[in-house]
């Protein structure tokens, strides 16, 4: 079922421990795009300047990623943001950001995209985020995301697109900011208190969780030898998850943890290289074939009954 999201696209640099990318495409609205893509058909709603290089629309057309809604605004610049990992590449800084053309109203949805199903609400604006939901009266299943930014200065209007959304997603330090809590299941508890049916709160290399009304879900990351840069991690984790549903249509439990584990592909790959480079190179026999890998290692049962057996 069609699946469209909204968020910021922008233009990224990016300071790792492994080196530096400058003016990269980037913006959660893409790698979340980029992710979904493997699985359907993705649609995409965002704003950006006349700054925006031509060959960046390439990579919109390498994943499939239709653009009807996507505006380049002339006198208008694009989204920017600078960051800078860490040594242990989970502490990010903010180091700049040019909110620009993602600070002006949001561009129409068009008409063909009206029977949009899935919608997903990247990190933005809250207000963006509001008045997109708003367009879609008869979705299946609206989801967000949001930002340590939104969470300090726009608060009351986050609060509220949180009574109308059925999940949030967002990374463990930002679900403590928002909850004020210092440990995250209760974190996840009073999260769901504010609206959402479920939240999946993200823990960098330590995997996700899913707290739901009528269940919970754990699971960790996939092991990865190599981080180069992990800039679009959360985004391509939601693009995996919410692009596995749409496809499926399953919203059962069962159904969203399957989608927390493709998630988790998709995130696993994103951090292979900076921007959307890896993605570019996958496919999505790819994700799968990685799947099994991780489902074996989940395998708890059959380590258990080869462990009684001594493999030592
Ligand atoms: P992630 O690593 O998944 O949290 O997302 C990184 C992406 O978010 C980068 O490509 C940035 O361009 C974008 N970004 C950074 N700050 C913001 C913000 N305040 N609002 C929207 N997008 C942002």
């Amino acid at each position: 079922m069609p699946l469209i999201v909204t968020g910021s696209i922008g233009i990224d640099s990016v300071h790792t421990p492994t080196g530096t990318a400058e003016d990269v495409l980037g913006g959660s609205c893409v790698y979340f795009a980029a992710a979904a893509s493997f699985f359907g058909p993705v649609r995409v709603v965002g704003a950006v300047g006349d700054d925006f290089p031509d060959h960046f629309l390439e990579v919109f057309q390498h994943f499939k990623i239709g653009l009807n809604g996507l505006e380049r605004r002339m006198g208008s610049k694009t989204f920017r943001w600078r960051g800078k990992y860490h040594e242990n590449m989970n502490i990010r800084e903010t180091l700049e950001v040019d909110l620009n053309v993602l600070g002006e109203a949001q561009p129409p949805v068009p008409d063909e995209y009206r029977d949009s199903r899935y919608v997903f609400l990247a990190n933005t604006h809250p207000a963006a985020q509001l008045e997109l939901l708003d367009n879609f009266p008869d979705r299946a299943l609206a989801a967000a995301d949001t930002m340590d930014l939104w969470i300090e200065t726009e608060r009351p209007t986050l609060l509220e697109l949180l009574k109308r959304v059925d999940g949030l997603v967002l990374n463990d330090a930002e679900a403590l900011m928002l909850t004020e809590r210092t440990n995250l299941v209760r974190a996840a508890e009073a999260i769901l208190q504010m609206g959402p049916r479920f939240v999946v709160i993200k823990k960098g290399e330590h995997g996700a969780m899913l707290w739901h009304t009528h269940g919970q879900v754990v699971l960790p990351a996939f092991p990865a030898r190599d981080v180069i840069d992990p800039t679009g991690a959360g985004d391509s984790f939601a693009g995996g998850m919410m692009g596995y549903l749409a496809a499926t249509g399953d919203l059962s439990l069962a159904g969203l943890g399957r989608s927390l584990a493709y998630g988790t592909m998709t995130a696993s790959f994103n951090i292979e290289a900076f921007s959307l480079d890896r993605l570019k190179q996958v496919s999505r026999g790819d994700l799968d074939t990685r799947l099994t890998e991780y489902a074996a290692m989940l395998d708890i049962g059959e380590s258990i009954e080869a462990a009684s057996g001594s493999v030592v």
